[in-house]
């Protein structure tokens, strides 16, 4: 076994947890299990415009129902607390001041609109557009002036000239990077916060993580990042940058494919293992394609089968894997599934209903119709089902009223009766019987359904086709 993996999830409180993010929270999370390692949630909130407590609110809460449980962060602590950055602002100020000391950060007053148009200069000419420069040489006089006048200053990092910096990605193997393509760039915002590639890196190494996963769109951030913790002398991480997540049109995954986020697909009703099962496979070669219960993931991991092209999220293929979990799942945890979507009256055996659906449903408001014919109104019948209680004829349910008190609902019995008293047997004694107890020609088994229906409500759906009492 691999020596242990200190890995974390670091999301920013700015919306709800989108799958993509979900997925490099999970692989981190087995990749520390895989290892006996450590996971570790840290909150980057440090922008406040941004930021909001109910988005961290709804992120535990979501990565808790995943199960993807953290051994140090929010609510639980640990030696590197606190793990909201919002709280360690006193700790970003110390750094700050070393590397004002050191020359390797300097104030820069230009405004948003001067940066604007520095950047439209910059893109008319043919050059990727980046800081210019502008306040990196200012006298102390020069710097002195501009405050004087009430000018408020973001701090920059000073990057270092002709420097080439590599790293070997774990997922996208050698990267070679020059430092005179990177600007320099925001540490400290004008507020006194600290910005994303200043505190994001240096968390990861003062906390102790070896393997940060994240999404491709952070690669060409990792040099600037290795700079900062250069230049602060802080232990390096290895990075592996997974592939995102598209939609089945090839586009990043976003609201225009409709459900996005974990909240979403729960509200829907799926349940955390069918997430998990599709999410384990996306951009990941697992030894097994089988169903995992999280436990057994770990084992089944692999960090080096991790891919860089992006991966297909496939809502056909969540749903294989929901139906897997409903098959497995225990009646429990199906009562409680099901009854987001459906109340049973008093006195029903809700169990049986809830084994009925369990290979009838996908998401719990499939139940719904189920629901309704188990104790529901019915809806007014369609021409074919009226044809054929018409057919069956008054004096049929009649004799299925008598049979059906007879036989105490037992399904058995009643056809059994029923088929003596009139002579008819299968589809002609189905089929009518089907068409009132259930207004529908096709659905549920009869014998469950029957079983669990109110012996009130089957009497009166069968009554309202009999000869008058
Ligand atoms: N807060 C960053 C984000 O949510 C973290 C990126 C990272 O994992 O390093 O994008
Ligand atoms: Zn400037």
């Amino acid at each position: 076994m691999s020596s242990p993996a200190i890995t974390r999830f670091a999301p920013s409180p700015t919306g709800s947890l989108h799958l993509g993010n979900a997925r490099t929270a999970f692989f981190s999370h087995l990749w520390a299990r895989k290892t006996a390692g450590r996971f570790i949630l840290r909150i980057e909130d440090t922008d406040v415009e941004r930021s909001q407590d109910r988005y961290r609110a709804e992120l535990l809460d979501d990565l808790a129902w995943l199960g993807l449980d953290w051994d140090e962060g929010p609510d639980v602590g640990g030696p590197s607390a606190p793990y909201r950055q919002a709280e360690r602002g006193e700790f970003y100020r110390s750094l700050f001041e070393r590397l004002a000391r050191e020359d390797r950060v300097y104030p820069c007053y230009c405004t948003a609109q001067e940066l604007e148009l520095s950047r439209k200069l910059q893109r008319m000419a043919g050059k990727p557009p980046r800081y210019a420069g502008t306040c990196r040489g200012l006298s102390v006089a020069q710097r002195a002036e501009r405050e004087a006048r009430g000018l408020t200053a973001t701090l920059r990092f000073r990057v270092p000239e002709e420097r080439v910096i590599e790293f070997t990605d774990l997922v996208h193997g050698p990267q070679r990077f020059l430092s005179d393509d990177i600007g320099d760039f925001i540490v400290r915002r004008e507020n006194g916060s600290a910005a994303f590639f200043f505190c994001n890196a240096v968390d990861d190494s003062v906390m102790g993580v070896t393997h940060v996963l994240r999404g491709d769109d952070h690669l060409t951030n990792t040099p600037r990042q290795i700079l900062v913790l250069e230049a602060l002398g802080l232990r390096l991480m290895q990075y592996g940058h997974v592939g995102l997540l598209i939609g089945a049109d090839g586009a990043p995954l976003s609201k225009r494919h409709g459900s996005t986020s974990v909240r979403d697909f729960r509200q829907r009703g799926f349940l955390p293992q069918a997430l998990l099962n599709h999410l384990f496979h996306l951009g990941h070669t697992a030894e097994t394609d089988g169903f995992l219960e999280l436990a057994r993931m770990p084992r089944y991991f692999r960090p080096d089968h991790l891919g860089r092209a992006p991966a297909r999220f496939d809502e056909v293929q969540l749903v294989h894997w929901q139906k897997v979990s409903l098959a497995r799942a225990s009646t429990d945890c199906l009562r409680d599934w099901l009854g987001t979507a459906v109340t049973p009256p008093p006195g029903l055996d809700f169990d049986a209903f809830v084994e009925l659906v369990r290979h009838n449903a996908v998401l719990p408001a499939d139940a719904v119709p189920w629901a309704e014919a188990a104790w529901g109104r019915l809806a007014p019948l369609d021409a074919q089902t009226q044809q054929l209680v018409r057919e069956a004829g008054p004096a049929f349910f009649s004799a299925a009223l008598r049979a059906y008190d007879e036989s105490a609902g037992d399904w058995k019995l009643m056809t059994a009766s029923l088929r003596e008293r009139t002579g008819r047997s299968g589809a002609a004694l189905f089929m009518p019987l089907r068409a009132a107890l259930t207004g529908q020609r096709h659905g549920p088994e009869l014998a469950p359904l029957l079983k669990l229906m109110p012996a009130a409500v089957a009497r009166a759906r069968l009554q309202s086709h009999a000869e008058s009492p």
